[in-house]
């Protein structure tokens, strides 16, 4: 029994996703946008090619925002 992984159940991750290289990794949010920039300039010349997974593309604008604490209830 171990508790190791408590602190990544706080951090959401995303999965990118690199046709190219044929991979999916899941990468922490706020590493996210470096990871691909990683990926992308040691890989690929910077071309864009790696990229969050279009399929939860949609949901990271909300993570973000909850991460931001920009979904505020008062009104
Ligand atoms: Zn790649």
């Amino acid at each position: 029994m171990t508790n190791t992984s408590e602190s990544d159940e706080d951090t959401p991750r995303v999965p990118v996703v690199c046709p190219d290289c044929e991979t999916t990794s899941r990468v922490p949010l706020s590493t996210v946008a470096d990871a691909i920039d990683r990926h992308n300039e040691q890989l690929h010349d910077g071309d864009d090619v790696a990229e969050v997974d279009p399929d939860v593309a949609d949901r990271i604008a909300d993570l973000v925002a909850a991460e931001l604490g920009l979904l505020e209830d008062g009104a």
